[in-house]
């Protein structure tokens, strides 16, 4: 599969690798189920290609953050449980029961908006509940819950699910997460007969008792590093961008705007198609001040350097040999032994982040 002579960037998608990762998580948190976050648009690598192979793989329960993802969902996969996390915008109540789509409900007046919609339409139909353990972002407080489970009989609607969201799982034995484990727990034990969910992907490759019933992972399966003590599963995307021009900067010269690094020797420098429009950090490339996230070009690591520019980034390639590189070659910035979190690290953010800002300009391929 040659790449159009046009493409400034090449993203390959290996949903093998995805559908590994997937299973991976399903044996390790057996019996617990494990369902699947599509949410960001499968977190960049696409909705559609990453539902179609979680399916695969044997997932049956989704997660999604909007409404309009739950809907594109639908019409893939008819189904599957889809619960959108986002909460239950007002006026799209009958958009949830057209589709069979389950809103996750955070607050109170979310439940007596299902609730009343759900008397008026004589159904009892299915939703989750969100209780807050300590994320304070969404969710019913504790007090909350507690009313809910000794009111249980006036609720109009089928509860499938009850969840809670850790905030600091990827931190082994951070204390506010065995507060919210134990919240949890004690809040579940009022609802025994509903699956209970509180696990992302740190939890689900953490402490079995972080299980319940179902696990929510979404980074883990698509190759991120979900906690400091865990090693990734198997890399996802490959980003290969393409070289448009090689230079030669000479030694007290600056590289790109703001004049950010100075070639310190006289150097060979390459102009990757490629910048923050594509989802490449700004701060990614070295300046004078600290050093920058790398990319490998004919088998050697090259730092990035200076800011990166919407369309376009530099890359210093003074130790690659000059016959081994040309206009028109590829530099690696995800794969050949770098992964997300060497990008993230660079440029002050998170592995999530670099995957759910994949540009829209690369030649996508799915292998
Ligand atoms: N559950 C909820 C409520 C989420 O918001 C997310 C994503 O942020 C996940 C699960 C999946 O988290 P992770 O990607 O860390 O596994």
């Amino acid at each position: 599969d040659i790449p159009p002579p046009e493409a400034g960037g090449v993203l390959t998608i290996d949903l093998a690798a995805l559908r590994a990762n997937y299973e991976e998580i399903a044996r390790r948190v057996t019996p617990a189920a494990c369902a699947a976050v599509v949410k960001g648009d499968g977190y960049g690598i696409g909705l559609v290609p990453a539902a179609s192979a979680l399916w695969q793989a044997g997932a049956r329960t989704f997660f999604v953050a909007l409404l309009s993802e739950a809907r594109e969902l639908r019409n893939l996969l008819p189904e599957a449980e889809i619960f959108v996390l986002n909460g239950l915008f007002p006026g799209t109540e009958a958009a949830y029961r057209d589709k069979r789509l389950c809103p996750v409900l955070g607050s109170v007046s979310e439940i007596e908006r299902w609730s009343a919609f759900c008397e008026d339409t004589g159904t009892a139909l299915p939703a989750a509940v969100h209780v807050d353990t300590g994320m304070n972002r969404l969710g019913l407080s504790a007090t909350e819950a507690v009313n809910l489970a000794e009111g249980r009989d006036e609720i109009g609607f089928t509860l499938a699910l009850l969840m809670s969201h850790l905030a600091c799982a990827d931190e082994p034995d951070h204390p506010l997460t065995a507060r919210q484990l134990e919240d949890f727990r004690a809040i579940a034990a009022l609802f025994p007969d509903v699956r209970a969910s509180l696990a992302n992907s740190a939890g689900a490759l953490g402490d079995r008792a972080l299980h319940f019933d179902l696990v929510r992972p979404g980074i883990a399966v698509y190759g991120g590093r979900p906690r400091k003590d865990v090693a990734p599963l198997r890399p996802v995307v490959r980003l290969e961008l393409r070289i448009a021009q090689v230079r030669h900067v000479h030694e007290g010269e600056t590289v790109g705007y703001g004049a950010a690094h100075t070639a310190l020797r006289p150097s060979r420098v390459a102009i990757l198609s490629a910048g923050y429009a594509d989802g490449i950090p700004r701060l990614a490339g070295a300046s004078d001040l600290r050093p920058g996230a790398e990319a490998v070009v004919a088998g050697h690591r090259c730092p990035l350097i200076g800011r990166i520019s919407m369309d376009l980034l530099a890359l210093d390639i003074t130790e690659v040999p000059e016959d081994a590189v040309s206009p028109g070659d590829f530099a690696t910035l995800l794969g050949d032994g770098l992964g997300l979190e060497d990008l993230a690290r660079h440029s002050a953010t998170i592995d999530y982040e670099i995957l759910t800002s994949l540009g829209r300009r690369y030649h996508r391929r799915w292998v």
